[in-house]
């Protein structure tokens, strides 16, 4: 895996495999090009943290592949789902307004936290051509089967079957607990098309009006724009079974048997205070509300402090942390002049990229980081001190981070932060309140204070106040 070139030490890019289990040395099936697919939103409501994950991760893997390969990464819309008529039938809005306008949400909200757009971001409803003619050809090839106007993915015709996930489909089934219904041959069997009744969106296809289920969709966007054998294929832990598992069958067995993805990577879970996110708790974070609250970096950063694959907990202490780890960086190229020319000579340091090129290892690499703060903060030397700032910033572009003014950081004036004089405005008013003993008033500035995210505490210097997220 070590190779030498000259005097340059390379590695390979390490990436944990989920369907061999363990960390493997990356090798595109093309020389010199990777194809990438995410399985992006379905656009119905806003994105919530948990969603963020991935979308960061993933955005931050794609960052590092381009130093080396051409990447043509595709993330998706899904733009049909029963949810998403749900949606339509609950608010009484058309379906193209509600898919535009969260579509529109999220990429907005996900260039908020720096994640640069795919370079394809194929929408479901465009392909259902794609999507009809490899569900007839896995008919035509016994794969799929056509049964009271649906059509079903028949799990028992490809071997391989819970490759993926590490399941036995015979125990699936004997243990089968799914109200199977009536017209499918095995209860996993899984629908690739089903009928759409009136006023329900819908397609004309060889099996009547209808339209496509969400897996075969993904398979058919992925072939279109990647080919059908794709380097990476990533996503949540939750979609290894069943969204990726069928994905895998479906497209596997439309090109006679080729591999679908050759490293699958799948992000742990975030969950809140230790507690699942989920709407019946009243836990569930939006990605657009935290952005009133807070810059994009701090978010960005939070999100990529735990390695991808571990889970990892929101809360109060992850955001401050991270907009300390951020304070730290910005602290370091503050009043440090930084030339084009400078900016343009500087280098990665190379112990960060290893990190990054191991499996995505963000806490080595932001241990080099503030690594190379240090140095910087040391050094009196206004040469070292351009060279190092530059590097640093270097290494920001990398990862997605400093791509703001230091004074703007510190003068709070980066978009999504409360100004510091907002701030010191509203203590000001608060203690005024106080000294005349309208004490309702003071309550007042106090909670407005605290619903922007800002804590403060009275001593016996006066007040002071820090930023909680
Ligand atoms: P969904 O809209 O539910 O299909 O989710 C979109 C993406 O977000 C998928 O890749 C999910 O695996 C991922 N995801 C959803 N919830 C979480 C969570 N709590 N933590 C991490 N990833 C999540
Ligand atoms: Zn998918």
């Amino acid at each position: 895996m070590l190779g030498n070139i000259g005097k340059i030490r390379f590695m390979t890019i390490q990436l944990h495999d989920t369907l061999q289990g363990r960390k493997v040395a990356f090798q595109p099936l093309k020389d010199g090009e990777v194809t990438m697919y995410l399985c992006g939103p379905t656009v119905y409501n806003y994105a919530h943290i948990g969603n963020a994950r991935p979308a960061v991760v993933f955005d931050l893997l794609a960052r590092v592949l381009r130093r080396r390969y051409r990447l043509t990464f595709a993330r998706n819309i899904t733009d049909v789902d029963d949810k998403i008529i749900a949606a339509s039938l609950e608010s009484g809005r058309p379906i193209e307004e509600i898919t535009a306008k969260y579509a529109r949400i999220y990429n907005e909200d996900m260039a908020a936290l720096g994640v640069q757009p795919p370079d394809v971001e194929p929408y479901a409803t465009q392909h259902i051509d794609v999507m009809i003619a490899m569900i007839a050809s896995l008919i035509e090839s016994g794969h799929a089967y056509e049964a009271d106007g649906h059509v079903l993915f028949n799990v028992e015709s490809h071997e391989a079957y819970g490759e993926l996930s590490k399941r036995d489909l015979r125990e699936m089934i004997a243990g089968s607990r799914v109200e199977v219904a009536p017209y499918k041959k095995a209860p996993q069997d899984f629908v690739l098309w089903k009928p759409s009744e009136d006023g329900q969106p819908g397609w004309d296809s060889p099996w009547g009006r209808g339209r496509p289920g969400w897996h075969i969709e993904c398979s058919a966007m992925a072939e279109k724009h990647l080919g059908d054998t794709i380097d990476i294929h990533a996503g949540g832990q939750d979609l290894v079974f069943p969204h990726h598992e069928n994905e895998c069958a479906q497209s596997r067995c439309a090109h006679g048997g080729a591999p679908f993805a050759r490293y699958w990577l799948h992000n742990g879970f975030l969950s809140i205070d230790q507690t699942k996110m989920s709407k019946s708790l009243g836990n569930v974070l939006l990605v657009h509300d935290l952005l009133e609250k807070m810059p994009g970096e701090v978010i960005r950063l939070a999100l990529l402090s735990a390695h991808y694959r571990q889970p990892l907990d929101w809360s109060g202490e992850t955001i401050e942390s991270a907009r300390r780890m951020l304070d730290r960086l910005y602290g370091a190229v503050r009043g440090i002049e930084v030339s084009e020319a400078a900016r343009a000579a500087a280098e990665v340091p190379a112990a960060l990229i290893e990190a990054l090129e191991d499996d995505l290892n963000t806490p080595r690499a932001m241990a080099v980081f503030f690594a190379l703060a240090r140095s910087l903060n040391k050094t009196d030397d206004p040469v070292e001190q351009e060279a190092l700032a530059a590097q640093m910033y270097a290494a920001g572009d990398l990862i997605g981070l400093l791509g703001n003014d230091p004074e703007e950081w510190f003068a709070g004036h980066v978009e999504g932060e409360v100004p510091s004089d907002q701030i010191e405005a509203l203590i000001a008013k608060r203690n005024e309140a106080r000294a005349n003993k309208d004490w309702a008033a003071a309550d007042g500035y106090r909670d407005q204070l605290h619903d922007m995210g800002i804590a403060i505490e009275d001593g016996p210097t006066g007040t002071t106040w820090r930023r909680t997220g």
